[in-house]
């Protein structure tokens, strides 16, 4: 089965635009970017078209790459003080000259839709409640959304960045999920991915797992984004693996999608609504 991240984020989308129908308030979101960057502005871009299709409010806020970092630090403030804003995304990378740490210490939790924040990153690791990296509040998503009982599986994420693997593997163990964690310094990865329940890819590699790597009962989660011959593409050899497996998410279409909207779900929360 390929699983269709791009349905299950239409339906994400609906359930909040619903949530919302009542309000008396549209959630609101600011971006502040300082200079010009293709991909940040692409990413800025389906932001917004994100937004827009739920009806919430979002403003892009630009800035010389030659802002101080005292004056992003006050316009931050500024923003957090405002109450009609619900979430601030800095978008990333800053100049040089720019601390992106004190950045990221100076949105107030409350408002950080990336999960981000220390505050946020504390809480998720002590299982309380927080803003979670969307990425893996993604992931963790296509399982509710297809039911997966992630409870006693045996699930190897490979990959043990702060914004995907690290948070991925705390939230698969507060669903009572085996985890273990990869990266590049296991020995024999197809060891431990042979024998996994679910296998989920972050690495950055193209075709990095490939089909001697899987099982039949293996669930397979890319959220690689990689460019290959001008192609997005995942971290698994998809074509060489999707007739192997129980379940496996494509690139395009896949994790991608479903990291969109889910920060609709972390924008709702910092509003004060609940999405049932
Ligand atoms: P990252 O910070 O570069 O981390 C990559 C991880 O992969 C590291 O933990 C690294 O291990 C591990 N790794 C590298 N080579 C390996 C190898 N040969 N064997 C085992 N592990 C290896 O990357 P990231 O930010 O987590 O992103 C990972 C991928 O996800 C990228 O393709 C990125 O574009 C994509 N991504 C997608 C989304 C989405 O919404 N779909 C969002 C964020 C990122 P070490 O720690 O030992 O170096």
């Amino acid at each position: 089965m390929i699983i269709d991240g791009r349905e299950i984020a239409k339906k994400i989308k609906e359930r909040v635009k619903n949530c919302c129908a009542n309000c008396t308030r549209k959630p609101s979101v600011v971006a502040i970017m300082l200079g010009e960057d293709p991909s940040a502005e692409a990413y800025l871009r389906m932001l917004e078209r994100t937004c827009k299709s739920v009806d919430f409010d979002y403003t892009l806020k630009r800035y010389e790459t030659s802002l101080t970092e005292a004056e992003l630090l006050k316009i931050i403030q500024e923003n957090n003080e405002d109450p009609l804003i619900d979430g601030i995304i800095v978008q990333m990378p800053l100049p040089g000259h720019i601390s992106e740490e004190r950045v990221i210490m100076a949105i107030d939790p409350k408002k950080d839709l990336d999960g981000f924040h220390p505050l946020n990153a504390g809480r998720l690791f002590k299982g309380e409640k927080a803003t979670r990296p969307c990425t893996p509040l993604a992931v963790m998503t296509i399982f509710d959304e297809l039911e997966i009982d992630l409870n006693g599986k045996d699930i190897v994420v490979i990959g043990r960045s702060n914004i995907v693997g690290k948070p991925l593997a705390v939230m698969l163990m507060h669903k009572n999920a085996t985890v273990t964690l990869c990266h590049s310094h296991t020995v024999d990865l197809a060891s431990h991915t042979k024998k996994a329940d679910i296998i989920i890819v972050a690495v950055g590699i193209a075709n990095f797992l490939t089909s001697e790597m899987v099982s039949e009962k293996s669930i397979v989660i890319d959220v690689g984004m990689n460019e290959l011959d001008g192609k997005l593409v995942g971290d698994v050899d998809f074509e060489g693996i999707k007739d192997q497996v129980q379940m496996i998410t494509p690139v395009p279409g896949g994790v991608g999608p479903v990291t969109n909207a889910v920060l609709l779900l972390n924008l709702l929360e910092n509003f004060g609504g609940i999405c049932q």
